[in-house]
């Protein structure tokens, strides 16, 4: 199955902090790869501005080896690498000076659509929002991209979207969780909404519960003054894993636009119930093979922050009343895996004896790695000898399903900077979404830290601590493995 390319109108795309990591390692070899798979047309360039005082060659040196790195096998092909590099251009800026913005303005056109795309720190957010304004360089074409993280807590996120709706509309603010990016979740929602066979079971009466893990190997190398400031309540929980429970509780939308969706996934996260404090466990890695622990990482002997977290949540509407969800993130664990696992009830009767043993479905949605979807259904162990069953899983690899031209599947960073350039919100949060998400969050860290919590430390390679296995063993349930 070869997919398909739509291609997109002209556009300029400015890159703030384009000389930085996101940048280099995610977002310039997710255009490449757009442009290698002939999405682009001929009128399009990006333009990096950032700090560097690089010239627009030496801009191009650096952007090329990063995709020899991050897109190897595109720019093999020399004639490709060539004539997506004439497409870069760079400034030097600094988003806290006004010098260099008419310098940059000379290299837009003005018809055009028009991305500036912030991949710089949050603090600059703001800043960027009024120069651009401020500038001139806001035409009804304009469209901004955030990148994460979107505030620190509930206050911080408005004033965040205070400053931006003082310059763009909401229809121009694109804020990005790139998990929504994935392919396996977009195909979450098409197994939902697209198949007769899953949404009659999928509410309370015939789901046991859900669990969603987002497992990491890495620890936090690179980013500690930021983490230990944040934590995984802040860096995962409030947005990825929270978007993740919404598309999986949220009612069928009307139909799959921007507004329609959201409006939905903000209704799930208002029926979240306050979360009581003996159904969340919070962890700090300890040292172990692959390096050192926690506070030797960030270099705060005393720090509380955690590396872990798992939590029982419930949406309170008629769908999912009485079926838990289950939530558990964590870094430097045994295997990075991000996966939901919906377990269905077991059959109302067996009319195969006790013996039989007790059998349940499990739908598993894998987003990495091998992204795909299994469900395990039960059989009759193959051969005589009586009755014996048997869960073997229906397997679908993605890769595997849609043929070997899908072996390698889009990087979530393509799907979403095309979007923006489309002008399609649907996969970017909107401002009330992120509001919400923090209004649940924010009383949990408070409690923490009204509490003085500290986090229960566990084993580098494990799967976190062993609170996170009580929280559901109390419950008469267990984790799926982590990958499964
Ligand atoms: P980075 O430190 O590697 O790069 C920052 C970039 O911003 C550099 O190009 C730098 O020159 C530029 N910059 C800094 N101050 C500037 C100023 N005053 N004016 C103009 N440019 C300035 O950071 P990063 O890892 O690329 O992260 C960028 C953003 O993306 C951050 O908000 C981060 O939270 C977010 N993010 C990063 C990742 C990741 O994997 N790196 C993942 C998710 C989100």
């Amino acid at each position: 199955m070869v997919s398909r390319v739509i291609p997109v109108d002209p556009f300029d795309l400015v890159i703030f902090g384009g000389t930085g990591d996101l940048a280099q390692r995610k977002i310039l070899p997710a255009l490449f790869r757009r442009f290698c798979a002939g999405q682009w047309p001929d009128d399009a360039q990006i333009i990096g501005a950032a700090r560097a005082e690089y010239t627009p060659d030496a801009f191009r040196e650096v952007v090329a080896e990063s995709l020899r790195s991050h897109a190897p096998s595109q720019s093999r092909n020399a004639d490709a690498l060539n004539t997506f590099l004439q497409r870069v251009d760079y400034v030097p800026l600094d988003a806290l000076s006004d010098t260099a913005w008419g310098r940059l303005a000379a290299k837009l056109t003005d018809d055009r659509v028009r991305a500036f795309y912030f991949s710089v720190g949050p603090q600059l957010f703001g800043q960027l929002a009024e120069r651009i304004k401020h500038h001139d360089l806001a035409t009804p074409k304009t469209r901004i991209v955030v990148e994460k993280p979107f505030g620190h807590d509930l206050e911080s996120a408005r004033a965040l979207n205070a400053i931006l709706a003082e310059h763009f509309s909401e229809g121009q603010i694109y804020r990005i969780d790139h998990y929504l990016g994935k392919e396996t979740v977009q195909n979450l929602m098409a197994v939902r909404f697209g198949n007769m066979l899953f949404e009659p079971l999928w509410n309370s009466q015939y789901v046991d519960h859900i669990q969603i893990t987002v497992a990491e190997s890495v620890g936090i190398d690179g980013r500690e003054e930021y983490y230990d400031r944040a934590g995984a309540m802040r860096d995962m929980m409030q947005n990825h894993l929270m978007q993740l429970l919404c598309l999986i509780a949220m009612e069928p939308p009307a139909k799959f636009d921007p507004d329609a969706v959201r409006d939905e996934k903000l209704k799930v996260i208002r029926a979240l119930d306050p979360v009581e404090p003996h159904h969340i466990v919070r962890g700090q890695f300890d040292a172990g093979p692959s390096g050192a622990g926690y506070r030797d990482t960030v270099g705060n002997p005393r720090s509380t922050t955690e590396s872990y977290v798992a939590l029982r949540a419930h949406v309170s509407n008629w769908r999912w009343a009485g079926t838990p969800f289950y939530l558990r993130t964590g870094k430097r664990l045994i295997e990075r895996s991000s996966v939901i696992n919906v377990m269905f009830k077991d059959a109302p009767h067996s009319i195969f004896g006790a013996d039989a043993g007790r059998h349940a479905n499990v739908l598993s949605i894998r987003l990495q790695p091998n992204e795909g979807i299994t469900l395990k259904v039960t059989i009759k162990e193959p051969g005589p000898g009586g009755m014996r069953l048997v869960d073997v899983p229906l397997d679908m690899s993605f890769a595997e399903a849609l043929g070997s031209e899908n072996q390698d599947p889009p990087d979530a960073y393509e799907r979403l900077v095309m979007d923006v350039i489309r002008g399609n919100q649907t996969l970017f949060m909107r401002g009330d979404e992120v509001e919400a998400a923090w209004a649940w969050t924010d009383p949990i860290i408070a409690g923490w830290q009204a509490r003085g919590d500290v986090p229960k430390p566990y084993d580098s390679g494990s799967t976190g601590p062993g609170d996170a296995e009580l929280l559901m063993k109390r419950d008469g349930r267990r984790w799926q493995g982590i990958n499964p």
